[in-house]
């Protein structure tokens, strides 16, 4: 079979492993039919994939609903692509998002050992509200814990909607002030943010600027990632990586660009979209994937931000076009079809987004592309 670098070169491979989850998160956008992966599937993939994984770096994550609930598909994919590579031929990592809850001493162990990257869906002091009661201290304990697994390398993913808004400023002071290097901060897109919420927002965004000001001032790390300055070189617009540099499989062995549209499209079989952004089924893609990658990645290439708009305009001629990152499917979460309309309320969020960004910057005297 000959390999065709241009087009099939992952630098992440995403097995969802199951799409049950012992939660019942009110923003998780998920429809859950409680499927695993099984041993024969993920031995296809890996034989299948192994030999095209991106060579310098690539990530094999996994991924759920909790996907700690299919810890023997993981510790499986894990061993056997380890047969695969007993030469180091790949440099390969794995990483993981969890809701933390079923890791006991076994899988962390194992977690250490194998140098997971392991991502804690983590709310701080709104934990308990979207997602189990007495939940917070157990996510304290186990971040505590962390400390003593120097293989693991620990984040969070704090994700705030209008019900937990006005948790977010003390939430990420929390996780910063717990050692978590890299906090994420995401803003819930599964319901609309009213004029209100963004008052409350744009509240909460300027304590934690003034918070990380501080922060900057003490320790000179900016621990959230988006309000870091770009690089001078990287000035580019925003696109979908999925199906360019990644991959996704379901349990049913289904593949897709991304594992967000696996979710999006999860009630949608058959229509026109997804005809647009589904790879096949792996023994199709085994087969055919030249000509499937060839059909559809030109798909996933269009869904840039200079192609987007909104009711009122058209991204291209926004001067914020170069700083927005507007993730397609999480705009069209709420209910608009994938075609790249954002929803004003979003693009408002973005803009705030912005602002504070540039304020932050300024606060600590360097300019967004990273100068002093
Ligand atoms: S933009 Fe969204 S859908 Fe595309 S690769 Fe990124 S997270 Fe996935
Ligand atoms: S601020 Fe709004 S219109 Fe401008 S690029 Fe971002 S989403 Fe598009």
């Amino acid at each position: 079979m000959e390999k065709t670098i241009a087009l099939l070169e992952p630098a992440n491979l995403t097995f969802i492993v199951t799409d049950a989850c012992n939660y019942d998160c009110v923003y998780c956008p998920q429809k859950k039919e409680n499927l695993y992966m099984n041993a024969p599937l993920i031995e296809k993939a890996l034989d299948f994939f192994y030999p095209f994984l991106k060579k310098d770096r690539c990530f094999i994550t996994f991924y759920g609903g909790e996907p700690l609930l299919a810890f023997d598909q993981i510790k499986h994919t894990v061993l056997y692509i380890g047969g695969k590579n007993k030469n180091h031929e790949k440099d390969i990592h794995f990483s993981m998002t969890t809701n933390g809850s079923l890791l006991d001493d076994d899988c962390i162990e194992f977690l250490n050992q194998h140098q997971f990257s392991l991502m804690l869906s983590f709310d701080g002091l709104a934990h308990e509200i979207g997602r189990q009661t007495q939940s917070f201290d157990a996510m304290v304990e186990i971040i505590k814990d962390m400390r003593h697994y120097p293989g693991i390398e620990l984040s969070t993913n704090s994700v705030f909607t209008p019900e937990t808004v006005e948790y977010l400023s003390l939430s990420i002071q929390s996780i910063i002030k717990l050692g978590i290097k890299e906090p994420k901060l995401t803003l819930s897109t599964v319901n609309e943010w009213t004029d209100v919420d963004l008052l409350k927002l744009n509240d909460q965004l300027n304590d934690m600027r003034d918070f990380l000001v501080a922060h900057y001032r003490e320790t000179g790390a900016i621990p959230l990632s988006d309000f870091r300055p770009k690089e001078k070189d990287k000035k580019s617009m925003f696109g979908c990586a999925g199906a360019k540099d990644r991959l996704a499989i379901t349990p049913e062995g289904k593949l897709w660009g991304c594992f967000l549209f696996s979710d999006f499209f999860k009630d949608k079989t058959g229509t026109l979209e997804y005809q647009k952004y589904f790879l096949g089924r792996l023994e199709d893609f085994i087969e055919n994937y030249q000509a499937i990658l060839e059909k559809q990645v030109p798909n996933y290439q269009s869904l840039y931000q200079g192609s987007f708009y909104t009711d009122e305009s058209f991204c291209f001629a926004c001067e914020e076009v170069e700083e927005c990152k507007t993730c397609p499917v999480n705009a069209a979460l709420s209910g608009s079809i994938l075609l790249g309309k954002i929803p004003l309320w979003i693009c408002k969020i973005n803009k705030l987004m912005k602002t504070v960004r540039g304020e932050f910057l300024k606060h600590i005297q360097i300019t967004s592309e990273g100068s002093a």
